[in-house]
């Protein structure tokens, strides 16, 4: 008896009925396996796991890659730049459809970006802008200035400047000078603070206002935290107090934070200083709940993987993906054509309305 018709046989057996929708359900699924690979393979490169919104900036692509029926290969370089290089190389090697690439230092690209517009290749920037190269077909982004702005809002209302109160004193940290939405944050915070500086109500007792010398290179907690023990020790003592800290990232907030604990800061009689915020990483939504650091923007990830994974479909099918921002972000070769998403500001007044109830996190996991 030949294998098919011993199975047959079996059929009969155990319940023909069963089987038969057994067997059903096997081809569906092999056909939705080999759907999943049937438009071919996006190649991802992401900056680092040492920070929760990259491993949710991935973990949504790769969903959104399958459900579309994209395979994916996700890739993270712990933000090491020539690992980085080397991962996207290979998935040029590989022939992947699209590369989607959250950059460390974008400008160490230009030659593999040329290597994979040699083989048709598309590139999106992810996130962050890739600056220095032709071969970068769209972005996908939040709108960074407008994140810088409402940080500096966020601050702006807590100190009741608006109201005319002060003189405080802030100190200014800004993210990865290599980092093309390092400048951008800072910029739209400082349309914000500089007036204030201006005429005194601000006081920046470090002096150190200039993006060069408060950039954190890599957004590095460890960074910040050592930069604000410096300054503290430096400018700040029992007649001076720091206010406010304008902060890009929670991970810098978390050791700015921690620096001014280690000097008293955190009682009734010495509270923080406000302290602003980028991401809504769950340390950070723990610790405004607690009321120690005051604020973070949050940027769904979710939506950002959709608007990816729309321009990807729309790029691989000969369409112009939908865009919202053609001026803003040359990258010193061309106007790249961007889709720009609204960052939200979130505080103890509004995290649960807006990480809770739009299902970003459930209220577990902020206890
Ligand atoms: C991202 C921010 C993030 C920062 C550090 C920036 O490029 O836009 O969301 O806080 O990198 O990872």
């Amino acid at each position: 008896m030949r294998p098919a018709e011993e199975t047959l046989e079996e059929l009969h057996v155990k319940g023909f009925t069963t089987a038969l929708a057994a067997l059903a359900l096997g081809i569906a699924s092999l056909t939705t396996g080999a759907m999943a690979q049937s438009k071919g393979t996006v190649g991802i490169a992401m900056p680092t796991k040492s920070s929760a919104r990259w491993i949710a900036d991935g973990d949504n692509m790769v969903k959104v890659f399958k459900e579309k029926g994209y395979g994916t290969d996700l890739q993270y370089a712990e933000d090491d730049i020539p690992n980085q290089l080397a991962q996207i190389e290979g998935m040029i090697t590989k022939n992947v459809k699209v590369l989607v690439i959250a950059a460390i230092d974008g400008t160490t690209l230009t030659a593999a970006l040329q290597k994979a517009k040699d083989k048709g290749i598309k590139v999106i920037a992810y996130d962050r802008l890739i600056r220095g190269s032709e071969n970068v077909d769209y972005y996908a982004t939040f709108d960074n200035f407008q994140v810088g702005v409402l940080q500096a809002q966020t601050l702006e209302k807590a100190l009741g400047l608006k109201d005319g109160k002060g003189p405080f004193n802030i100190e200014l940290f800004a993210g990865s000078p290599d980092d093309n939405n390092a400048g951008f944050f800072f910029n739209g915070a400082m349309s914000v603070l500089k007036p204030y500086i201006d005429s005194g109500k601000l006081v920046v007792r470090s002096k150190q206002t200039a993006f060069d010398k408060v950039a954190t290179l890599r957004w590095d907690g460890a960074v910040a935290q050592a930069r604000m023990d410096t300054i503290l020790s430096g400018f700040y003592g029992k007649d001076a107090k720091v206010n406010a800290v304008l902060s890009p990232y929670d991970g810098l907030s978390m050791g700015i934070i921690s620096s001014l604990k280690a000097v008293g800061y955190g009682t009734k009689d010495q509270p923080l200083p406000f302290v602003s915020g980028q991401d809504a990483e769950v340390p950070s939504v723990k610790s405004i709940i607690k009321g120690e650091q005051y604020s973070t923007i949050f940027k769904d990830t979710r939506e950002l993987a959709k608007v990816t994974a729309n321009m990807v479909d729309a790029v691989l099918s000969g369409k112009q993906p939908e865009v919202n921002d053609t001026k803003t972000y040359d990258n010193g070769k061309k106007v790249v054509p961007s889709y720009l998403l609204k960052p939200v500001s979130v505080d103890a007044s509004n995290w649960k309305e807006i990480l809770v109830g739009s299902g970003y996190y459930t209220e577990d996991k902020l206890k």
